[in-house]
């Protein structure tokens, strides 16, 4: 076995990173010293590591539980990639190869054996592990998503709450359990349940400082939004919706509209589904549109964004399902669409439960996913609030934190606003009341007599989404009360009557969205993107012909560094975070050849682009479609196109893929390999009426480009 100066040497030597993130040194060094442990980190967090750099530093073999197939072999696949021995043994495998992995176990050639729970307890298999024990020797038991011992849990397998039985049988060998589950109930269960001696528990954050919170209102043009929003990110992202109808709907109009995205909902059936997942995994698709059927199980470090197109029906479940963006560490985003419709419809279902006792329950966690999605103050903080943690100040990565609304007095308004209320007889919803103070002239309001009122216009001054802001703001702090049964009905209560008599000041933060903040461009950055997407690029080659996926090549961490810090030679490259010795080996002559690549065209002459044209680079890096972008800065469509090809051209990060189809590109390559780049017709001629002149021009940018 290999010694090492330090445990940072060996983590670098196996797993190529420089740093322990927080927490896990401690533990494994407890592990080290044979402690049985109870580890609780939130996903992402790096658990794995916790058990799996103590198992290659200790003699004999450690054994891994792990509930579900699919996650075994990733974790399998990714630590031989990395050159280390692990080997897994389930139902999925040929007698003959079972074999060959047990005698291979009992020669000592393995150091990771991941197991599921009802193996371990089978009677045959318990006689091979004696039998391993007295060859080679078991240094420990880890057993990972701990919490599936527990009925308290909302992951309960009877399997598990078996395990107390391989404690009976090998005492001596330590236990590891790991969750990411934070509740003291199970907690507890699980020390009770596996019989830790004495465990040490580590309890990490549950802050994900590397993920980014917003909300984004929802509005009728939400698609849209969601389309931008979509265009606007690179890397693979999750698209939650509530309902498999919607889930349909949303994949197939993204499809529509370019974007690769696949959907996946328990109703599909199970061949269909598990090849979508496999798709998103191997980064064949970018996009997954999804119920919350998708996730569990799913280990995806690089996931870079997850949306919530509907509100998810707690904060625990908005937690767990953002939380699938960024497992790696690297910048990751969460956006939640909400509007007020959603939250009525939630309340709607939860009227429709029988039980009195659920109902309560189901309200208490709208309550607090209101609270998040509607609250002023740092979203982390109230995340974290909810974990029973405390966290005080600005975050920075939040849109709360970085775009704080004004708190402004609007007394007055609200004086108007419940008057209003009161004069029509606390019978009608918000938008009705907008409706009269705005002085609208819908048939409704002559139905009720309602224009003859004395406030009947009185909130000209504002607009009616101004109103219905202070109306939703009003509800939300209590200032006037709404029925719940049935149409929504505006009610004064007694604080409004405080409001009224002037002994009640009312603020509100104002909602003034700020327009879209525009970067700075930084053309350092932007060939370091460039770089970046054809390292990319070929990291999902390598991966395609390995049949992994390419997180397990290098992370996307590693690829940015490559990228920035352009390694020539394998002694820099082994040096790279998250590169070890073995993958120095491995993959890096190619990496070095592509940078060594990229560097030679980058010395080549290149021309500028004009003031006008990085404008025009500017809103298509937001995402901005061509036609928005002509729309926004007042030039005829043809014009933009001409600024994206010749940018193309001058090899600027125009992301052409979300322009013209790969399979066009393709084809119009081949025509130009034929018949040359010098004049347009001759192509299009040979192509016929499918392809645009504007797709021709773009691809013949990158052509010029690239020879
Ligand atoms: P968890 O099981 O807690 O959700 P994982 O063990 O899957 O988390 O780790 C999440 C990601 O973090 C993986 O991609 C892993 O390679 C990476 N990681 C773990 N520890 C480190 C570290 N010390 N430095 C850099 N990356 C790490
Ligand atoms: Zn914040």
């Amino acid at each position: 076995m290999l010694t090492f100066a330090s445990l940072e040497d060996s983590l670098k030597h196996y797993f190529g990173h420089d740093t322990f993130r927080p927490g896990q040194k401690k533990i494994i060094e407890a592990a080290l010293r044979n402690k049985d442990l109870l580890t609780i980190m939130p996903t992402g967090g790096g658990k794995s590591l916790c058990f799996q750099l103590p198992a290659l530093l200790r003699e004999g073999l450690t054994i891994v539980v792990s509930p579900l197939i699919a996650l075994m072999q990733d974790q399998v696949d990714a630590l031989q990639d990395n050159g280390i021995n692990a080997t897994y043994l389930n139902s999925t495998l040929e007698y003959e190869e079972r074999r060959n992995r047990q005698i291979a176990i009992l020669k000592n050639q393995v150091k990771l054996l991941y197991v599921a729970p009802e193996r371990l307890l089978n009677e045959r298999f318990a006689l091979f592990l004696d039998r391993v024990h007295h060859d080679v020797g078991i240094s420990a038991i880890a057993i990972d998503e701990a919490h599936c011992v527990s009925e308290w849990g909302h992951d309960f397998r009877p399997e598990y709450s078996q395990l107390k039985q391989i404690r009976q049988r090998y005492p001596q060998i330590p236990i590891q359990a790991l969750t990411a589950t934070a509740t003291k109930r199970v907690r507890e269960d699980i020390v009770n349940q596996l019989n830790l001696r004495s465990p040490d528990i580590h309890v990490a954050s549950f802050d994900r400082s590397n993920i980014h919170y917003e909300i984004q209102p929802k509005d009728r043009n939400i698609y849209l939004k969601l389309l931008r929003a979509i265009r606007a990110e690179s890397g693979a992202g999750i698209v939650y919706c509530l309902s498999r109808n919607r889930v349909e709907e949303i994949a197939t109009r993204l499809k529509h509209d370019g974007i690769d995205a696949l959907p996946y909902h328990a109703k599909l059936p199970v061949e269909e589904r598990s090849k979508n997942q496999t798709s998103f995994l191997r980064d064949d698709v970018q996009i997954i549109v999804a119920t919350i059927a998708f996730g569990m199980g799913i280990n995806k470090p690089d996931v870079r964004f997850v949306f919530h197109y509907d509100l998810p029906r707690s904060l625990e479940s908005f937690y767990q399902e953002s939380g699938r963006a960024g497992r790696d560490g690297e910048p990751s985003k969460s956006v939640l669409f909400f509007s007020f419709g959603d939250r009525k419809k939630i309340e709607f279902l939860i009227e429709q439960k029988p039980d009195a006792n659920e109902q309560k329950i189901a309200r208490q966690q709208l309550r607090q996913v209101i609270d998040y999605a509607e609250g002023n103050d740092c979203r982390r903080k109230i995340i974290l609030r909810y974990f029973g943690e405390r966290y005080s100040g600005n975050c920075g990565k939040c849109d709360n934190c970085l775009n704080p609304k004004p708190i402004e007095d609007w007394t007055e308004e609200a004086q108007k606003f419940l008057s209003c209320v009161a004069r029509c007889q606390e019978k009608f919803g918000t938008n009705h009341i907008v409706d009269v103070l705005i002085g609208s002239r819908k048939q409704k309001i002559h139905q009720y007599g309602h224009h003859l009122l004395s406030t009947y216009g009185i909130g000209k001054g504002r607009t009616a989404d101004e109103w219905r802001m202070l109306g939703r703001s009003l509800i939300h702090q209590g200032l006037v009360g709404q029925t719940t049964d049935g149409y929504p009905v505006l009610k004064l209560n007694k604080r409004s009557w405080e409001i009224f008599r002037g002994q009640l000041k009312v603020e509100v933060a104002v909602d003034k969205s700020p327009g879209k903040t525009t970067t700075a461009y930084n053309p350092r950055q932007a060939e370091a993107e460039l770089l970046f997407e054809k390292l990319r690029k070929l990291r999902k080659q390598i991966a395609d012909r390995n049949s992994l996926a390419p997180y397990m090549i290098f992370a996307d961490s590693s690829l940015k560094l490559m990228a920035q810090l352009r390694p020539k030679n394998i002694t820099d490259f082994a040096n790279l975070s998250g590169v070890n010795e073995y993958k120095a080996q491995q993959y890096g002559d190619r990496f070095i050849s592509e940078i060594l690549e990229f560097d030679r065209q980058h010395q080549l002459p290149v021309s500028i682009p004009s003031k006008s044209q990085m404008a025009t680079l500017q809103l298509h890096q937001q995402g901005l479609s061509v036609t928005e972008i002509a729309q926004q800065r007042g030039f005829a469509v043809s014009t933009i196109n001409t600024h994206l090809s010749e940018l193309i051209e001058m090899n600027q990060p125009v992301a052409l893929n979300k322009l013209v189809t790969p399979d066009k590109q393709q084809a119009i390559i081949e025509v130009i390999r034929q018949v040359g780049d010098m004049t347009l017709t001759p192509i299009k001629d040979s192509l016929g009426e499918e392809y645009s002149y504007e797709e021709i021009r773009l691809v013949r940018g990158w052509w010029r480009n690239n020879n």
